[in-house]
């Protein structure tokens, strides 16, 4: 990561965290990613909404405007010199004697970020490995949380077996990734769980939704079992640092050589839209 650090309005690079900060003690506070490529931030609006939903889920201030946001996360990369990689934004409720009841709400909230640069974008995975999982979280994934124990536990098993994603399920019926959402394609139609409090309402999920429907593909945000997601003729998985990911091989077996058609053209899609938003 890059050393400077935006906190509370400040730049620096030797931030202290208090012992009764609650990010820290309680994960009491949420987060966001947001991909820079090009030295600029991409799709900032949509993500400063997605912030400004957490935070009043959880009835956190977090004291911006859109332009405020806007602002100090630019300065950040500019200051940082970070061409292309991410900015990780975490806001939480602050710093209080240890009660688990919200503070006064007088307490200051706290909002950190820093950035990640990264030699190459994420543009165009050729192949992934996932494995499934039970999803094991709690009843909220729509908020992007701090708590994220169900999501390190499902990704530890993942990369134990050798996987790059967990594909999670509750009772057979798959939701999404560990960090990421899941779609399937069966006879030129896309499938994705439909954005509910059971899964995180991707960014990238919706823009992928958008571009399948102006391709002219029907796109069917329903509930579908894993033995569907097994059977189904292509699957992949989206996020803001992968992008559109296809999953080649599922529970180690082989699925496919290559990623498949409507997958590679949404890849192709989604790029011509970075792109566009740079210009
Ligand atoms: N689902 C979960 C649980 C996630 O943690 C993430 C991103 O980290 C996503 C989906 C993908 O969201 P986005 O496309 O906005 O990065």
């Amino acid at each position: 990561r890059n050393s400077l650090i935006y906190v509370n309005g400040t730049f620096t690079e030797q931030p202290t965290i208090d012992v009764e900060e609650r990010g820290f003690q309680f994960g009491d506070g949420i987060y966001e990613v947001v991909a820079v490529k090009a030295g600029r931030l991409l799709f900032t609006r949509d993500h400063f909404n997605r912030l400004e939903n957490s935070c009043a889920a959880l009835r956190i201030q977090h004291g911006f405007t859109y332009q405020t946001f806007e602002k100090a996360m630019n300065e950040l990369v500019e200051k940082t010199h970070c061409e292309n990689g991410m900015v990780y934004i975490q806001v939480t409720r602050g710093t209080a004697s240890r009660n688990h009841a919200f503070p006064s709400p007088t307490t200051v909230g706290c909002c950190y970020a820093y950035t990640m640069s990264n030699a190459s974008s994420a543009h165009a995975l050729q192949e992934g490995k996932a494995i499934t999982l039970a999803d094991i979280r709690w009843l909220r994934c729509d908020i992007k949380s701090l708590n994220l124990l169900g999501s390190v536990l499902a990704k530890q098993e993942a990369s134990e077996s050798g996987a790059d994603e967990a594909i999670l399920h509750r009772e057979g019926i798959v939701t999404e990734g560990s960090s990421t959402n899941v779609f399937v394609v069966n006879d030129g139609i896309l499938y994705t769980h439909p954005a509910n409090h059971l899964i995180l309402n991707g960014i990238t999920r919706q823009y992928v939704i958008k571009l399948a429907k102006e391709a002219g593909h029907q796109v069917v945000e329903e509930p579908f079992s894993i033995q569907f997601l097994e059977q189904a003729d292509e699957v992949f998985i989206t996020s803001t640092t992968q992008r559109i990911r296809p999953i080649t091989t599922l529970n180690a077996k082989k699925l496919t050589d290559a990623p498949g058609s409507l997958t590679s053209k949404l890849q192709q899609a989604l790029q011509a839209t970075i792109l566009n938003e740079l210009n």
